[in-house]
């Protein structure tokens, strides 16, 4: 199960989607050397014992990225009692998870948090090739004012000193991502609308994160703890539920990446086991939260795609899903396409990174799938790749799918 992470390949006959615009290129070989892509070639290359694999005519593109996940989760109804399980469990559901994005042609992740190191383990295992898995960008445990939301899990860190320290404890274990909560939640309680951690406290963790060259994200659902967030000098929001047309500038103006996480709330419903005031918090703020990303899109917000897979019964791999909500938000199917990749790609770069992730270039790096139709007409097409490559080799599809059923009889194991 050991997938080196330099492998060499080469891709014959298809289009490869390239650079930024996703702009299609007909090749004859697309030749991958030491895990990065080196050329994409209108001239066929002799066969050298290096892998191959014919696309046959189908298109090529950057594997998708998910900016916001937790595989420390299992989309059970009440999610975060997953925490309380046993490490063993906990473990298999973040390779399990790993094996799902794969699966549904997502090759990096930006995980925002978990209850403990268990993400930032697993990431270590991935990123170095020793574990088959996408490339992780790991938060660690998400930071909280007292009583804040996932106060019961996070990082609670009260002031200014606070906050920096606990910013350097996720460093220190090794987070490639800092996530800060700048507002209430839905999942747990309290008004979701109303601000938490304080400018002054974000911006002494930011300063933190900023020095290591990690990028920070806000968990902030209205125009408060957004405008808080910005003051601050973060560099993602999540969610933004409840974000004005004012604030939606204001992203704009200070070069904000917004995350939006809209596919979270469609599948809460009453009689499924999720607790009753995330159902009311949820039903109430679906509709607005929907129209408000709409809004967030047509105003030009920059848009990386994400899911908050794991919570709620939002299993790992709905990315596809999300993005079909952009679509329907307003975004072309090219658009959408690059929220999940390129503009995604800009998130997941690990410190020190030279190769870029989430495009078609030389010297990127080689995550690629292999689909049979022009995914730019047609996004349901990348719902089940042909093909998925990460880091220049192949993934054997028909192994992943009976480890997955395997492991599910292990992860059927009831919660309590
Ligand atoms: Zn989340």
């Amino acid at each position: 199960m050991g997938a080196s992470d330099t492998s060499d390949l080469i891709i014959r006959n298809g289009t490869a989607l390239v650079g930024d615009q996703l702009e299609p290129v007909a090749f004859a070989a697309l030749i991958v050397r030491g895990g990065a892509i080196v050329e994409i070639s209108g001239e066929d290359v002799a066969a050298d014992g290096t892998p191959e694999i014919d696309a046959d005519g189908g298109f090529v593109l950057p594997g998708l990225i998910d900016c916001h996940v937790h595989f420390d989760l299992a989309a059970h109804p009440a999610p975060y009692a997953h925490w309380d399980r046993a490490p063993f469990i906990r473990s298999i559901t973040c390779f399990h998870n790993g094996l799902l994005a794969l699966r549904a042609g997502i090759t990096s992740v930006r995980d925002l948090g978990s209850a403990d190191g268990m993400v930032l383990d697993y990431a270590r295992q991935v990123n170095s090739g020793a574990l088959l898995g996408p490339r992780v960008i790991a938060a660690g445990r998400p930071i909280t004012m007292t009583g804040g939301h996932c106060s019961a899990y996070g990082r609670v860190a009260d002031g200014a000193d606070d906050v920096r320290l606990a910013v350097r404890e996720q460093l220190k274990a090794g987070a490639g991502a800092v996530k800060m909560m700048a507002t209430g939640g839905i999942s747990t309680p309290g008004n979701p609308g109303l601000p938490q951690l304080s400018v002054a406290e974000m911006t002494a963790g930011i300063e933190e994160a900023h020095k290591a060259g990690v990028l920070v994200a806000a968990h902030a659902h209205a125009s408060q703890g957004i405008a808080n967030a910005i003051a601050a000098g973060v560099d993602t929001i999540e969610h933004a539920a409840f974000a004005d047309d004012e604030t939606h500038q204001r992203m704009i103006a200070a070069g904000i990446t917004l995350v939006p996480t809209v596919i979270a709330l469609s599948p809460i419903a009453e009689g499924v086991g999720i607790p009753v005031a995330t159902v009311e918090k949820s039903l109430k703020a679906r509709a607005t939260y929907q129209a408000n990303t709409a809004r967030a899109i047509a105003a030009g917000v920059t848009i990386a795609a994400g899911t908050d897979a794991g919570t709620a019964l939002n299993p790992i791999g709905l990315l596809l899903d999300e993005l079909l909500m952009y679509r329907e938000g307003g975004m072309t199917e090219t658009e959408a396409l690059r929220s999940a990749t390129a503009t995604a790609g800009r998130l997941v770069r690990r410190v020190g990174e030279d190769a870029a992730v989430g495009v078609i270039e030389t010297g990127a790096r080689a995550d690629l799938l292999i689909v049979d139709g022009d995914p730019r007409t047609d996004l349901e097409i990348v719902r089940r790749p042909a093909g998925v490559v990460i880091g220049g080799k192949p993934v054997d599809l028909a192994w992943l799918e009976q480890t997955l059923n395997e492991l599910s009889l292990v992860l059927a194991e009831p919660l309590e």
